[in-house]
């Protein structure tokens, strides 16, 4: 367990070297440094801990304690740090970015070399270029994946459709086989599905799901692995077109973000660390800093392809993506998702043989004939709507909450998640054909909103209604609930319809594949919002104003909203996708307000769940209400490995081997051999460490490597840093010294003892610290914090 066996406290106590600590057993070592520590339980003898739930920790670890530590604050404490300390283990796997920037004495020469207003400059036009590029080459991928969503598509209903019509009994035919056109249906569900979970699966785990909440796990700071590598686009692209033409309820908005935050931290570098190619290109944008802004605007751009909503784009990077904003990064996001929309919108004009430039976005809604209008007395009823969005959204985001942690928990195997997969597109399948075969809703045609109309057991000149919402993909679908005329459809079949696909999408969205959220709510949204008004029109068929196209959109706002918990960007996204008028924004904006506040009330939006679920160590944007009366004391790490400003290679080397920490702070005027209350002169990394001893960086040898080295030698080996695995260390270097001067961070940021949580969260999360040192009033180390020390202590 990662706080139970503190590795600073046992290892230190360990360390077999001359520099052993002397005094961590006198002050306890206990990573909890505080008068309010917690005792410290051991939940190395219990079976299953690692893998055991929280819950499930916690009353094993109270039944097991000592009679006089039964009292109920105890048990209550006892509990909370035994939660904390499984979801701390939990985190493990994830580090952090350098969000701050290492101003050590090679930077500052770079920067003293090129402090020029032309380097400036270029260096301005470099980063505007390269914002224009992540624009084009998001929009195109976008439209590749488009293009085949569509052609596979269109083969597949076509083809279905012919099944069905031959194969229904009518006169020619009087047996017929229906079975026929729904085993031929569920092979091309299932074969799709199947091979994109696979690869999913067997290749690349982390493309998984939408990705959004990854990419947004990024941008706060969070290195989420292989997040942004060429072979997750490459997975997430093949697996978002086999997820759709599965016909699984999702879309590809969200893997279009996620590959829009990839292309930009590809391009961003100028380099491929995959194809080991490195274009000499773009060498000043290689730290964590410049990339974050650039897979931000690639986040933008994604949306913006996907949606073909510009503005929209900037506002969903600044509404829910961001965790870091400046106004430059407003214009260059803005022009990222400008130039990805318009490319989309040529590629795709040209493509649909369109002479103007008419295709805006992949989830094109198509425009409303008539302009949208609304009464006062409509305010009421929208506000209704977006209630029942709320409540229906944080009632889908529980149920697949659970579904999500009953499968982590029962299906662990590989092919056991394939699968899945596939039963749950042969239970959409079989449900769609039941549905089909059953409700004989028939229509006459012209009315047809799909492609492919399917007579079934209609009559000459009729089209089977219910078939044509499932003969089509998933957005198809919404663009019909928003404009079919009135009585396009039975309150039998859209109810049925609703309720399925709600099931349907909460059982979809947490599989092994690559699929988006957005589509299928706003699919179930549009179709309840539909739904409602029928009813309503029914009940009073005097009621003109009751438009289904106008109400499934508000549905699908409302639900969207509950689910999503978005509200400007989504309601810029609806108005630009739509091309309604602006005095519509206000219907909407109050259904989206009013479904966010509902559903906040229950749960967290879906993005922000599945951070949790993950135990993505996300920091809030606010202190948590628990930090209130905290001191920095009662949650830093203590005692501290810190390394002297001139320390034997020796050192430093057993020091990697023994610790997973990332940060080091360096000391001088140290007492003895114990750094731990040295007096803090900066921080060091551990990537930058293990750098200076691949490099051989001694001291002794410093006339052999001092001209050649600079900032590049460090940036040249980012973001894939060797491990300390990759240093031998031979006995003839075990003596030379390593003086950090040059290379560590001269600047770290402290804080003091008695500073209360809230502000040194508050200066974490705005500064994107990694580490706080906590130092004393002599300025020697007390502690050290990083952001999990926020998050489960
Ligand atoms: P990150 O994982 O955020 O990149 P990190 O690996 O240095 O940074 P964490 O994994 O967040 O650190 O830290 C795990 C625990 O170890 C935290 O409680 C933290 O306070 C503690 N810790 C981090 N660095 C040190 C250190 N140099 N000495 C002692 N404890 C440390």
């Amino acid at each position: 367990n990662f706080y139970k066996t503190n590795p600073t406290k046992e290892k230190l106590n360990n360390l077999s070297i001359e520099e052993t600590h002397q005094n961590s057993a006198a002050s306890g070592g206990s990573s909890r440094n505080s008068e309010n520590a917690e005792p410290s339980v051991s939940t190395d003898n219990l079976p299953g801990t690692s893998q055991a739930p929280a819950q499930t920790v916690a009353s094993t670890l109270s039944a097991s304690l000592p009679q006089q530590q039964q009292n109920p604050t105890f048990r209550i404490r006892s509990r909370t740090a035994a939660i904390n300390e499984h979801l701390a283990s939990q985190s493990e796997n994830f580090e952090s970015l350098d969000y701050d920037v290492c101003e050590n004495v090679l930077f500052q020469k770079e920067q003293e070399r090129i402090s020029s207003t032309r380097f400036s400059l270029r260096k301005d036009i470099l980063r505007w270029i390269i914002f224009i590029q992540i624009g084009i080459i998001t929009a195109l991928i976008a439209c590749a994946i488009d293009i085949v969503i569509e052609e596979l598509s269109s083969l597949k209903y076509e083809f279905l459709k012919h099944s069905v019509d031959i194969n229904v009994p009518h006169q020619d035919n009087p047996v017929g086989d229906l079975a026929i056109p729904y085993l031929y249906w569920l092979g091309l569900s299932m074969l799709p599905v199947a091979l994109g979970a696979a690869m999913v699966t067997y290749i690349e785990p982390i493309t998984a799901g939408s990705g959004i909440p990854q990419v947004k796990s990024y941008l706060n700071g969070v290195k989420v692995p292989r997040i942004v590598r060429i072979k997750t686009l490459a997975v997430k692209s093949i697996g978002v077109i086999t997820s759709v033409v599965g016909g699984l309820a999702g879309g590809k908005e969200g893997p279009m973000i996620h590959a829009g935050a990839v292309v930009a931290a590809g391009i961003s570098q100028g380099k491929s660390t995959t194809f080991v190619k490195d274009f000499r290109i773009f060498k000043a944008f290689r730290d964590d800093h410049e990339k974050r802004d650039f897979v931000l605007g690639g986040a933008a751009a994604g949306v913006a392809a996907a949606f073909g909503s510009p503005i929209g784009g900037m506002l969903f990077s600044l509404e829910e993506a961001a965790s870091f904003w400046n106004q430059n990064l407003i214009w260059r996001t803005l022009v990222a998702s400008i130039i990805s929309s318009f490319t989309l919108n040529i590629v795709l004009s040209a493509y649909h043989g369109l002479g103007d430039f008419t295709f805006t976005g992949l989830f094109n809604l198509g425009k409303f004939e008539q302009p949208l209008t609304f009464e006062y007395y409509e305010l009421p009823i929208f506000m209704i709507f977006g209630i029942t969005g709320g409540l229906l959204g944080a009632l889908w985001n529980m149920l697949n909450t659970k579904i999500n942690k009953f499968r982590s928990r029962f299906i662990k195997f590989k092919f056991g998640k394939v699968m899945e997969a596939v039963l749950v597109a042969l239970i959409g399948v079989s449900l769609a054909c039941t549905m089909i075969y059953f409700i004989n809703d028939c229509r006459p045609l012209g009315n047809d909103p799909t492609d492919y109309p399917t007579q079934l057991f209609c009559e000459d000149n009729e089209y089977n209604a219910v078939a044509a919402l499932w003969f089509q993909t998933p957005e198809a679908t919404v663009r019909s609930l928003f404009h079919d005329p009135p009585g396009s459809h039975k309150i039998l079949s859209l109810t049925l319809f609703t309720l399925i696909y709600f099931l349907l999408s909460c059982f979809t969205f947490g599989l092994n594949v690559s699929l988006g959220v957005f589509i299928p709510t706003a699919l179930v949204g549009a179709a309840w919002g539909r739904l409602v008004a029928m009813v309503a029109y029914y009940v009073f068929p005097t009621a003109a104003f009751l438009n289904p196209g106008k109400y499934a959109l508000i549905g699908a706002a409302a639900n969207l909203g509950g689910v999503l918990r978005m509200t400007i960007s989504l309601t810029v996204i609806l108005m630009e996708t739509t091309g309604i008028e602006t005095s519509f924004f206000f219907p909407l904006i109050i259904t989206l307000i009013s479904a966010k506040w509902v559903g906040d009330y229950f749960n967290e939006g879906i993005y922000d769940i599945q951070v949790k679920v993950n135990h993505v160590p996300m920091l809030p944007w606010e202190p948590l209400p628990h930090y209130m009366g905290l001191k920095a004391s009662n949650i830093m790490s203590s005692p501290v490995v810190c390394i002297k400003l001139r320390d034997k290679s020796k050192y430093i080397y057993d020091i990697l081997n023994r610790y997973k920490h990332n940060g080091f702070p360096v000391v001088d005027d140290v007492e003895g051999n114990d750094r731990s209350k040295g007096r803090v002169c900066g921080i060091i990394l551990r990537s930058q460490l293990i750098v200076i001893l691949l490099k051989s960086l001694y001291e002794e040898k410093k006339r052999f490597w001092i001209n050649e080295t600079s900032i590049q030698t460090f940036r040249d080996v980012y973001p894939r840093y060797p491990s300390i695995d990759n240093v031998r260390m031979h006995d003839d270097k075990v003596n030379y010294t390593v003086n950090l001067d040059i290379f560590m961070n001269p600047s770290p940021v402290c804080s003091r003892e008695h500073d209360s949580v809230q502000k040194i969260f508050n200066k974490f999360r705005a500064l994107g610290l990694r580490h706080l040192i906590v130092v004393d009033k002599e300025n020697r180390v007390s502690g050290i914090i990083t952001r999990k020390d926020f998050l489960y202590k």
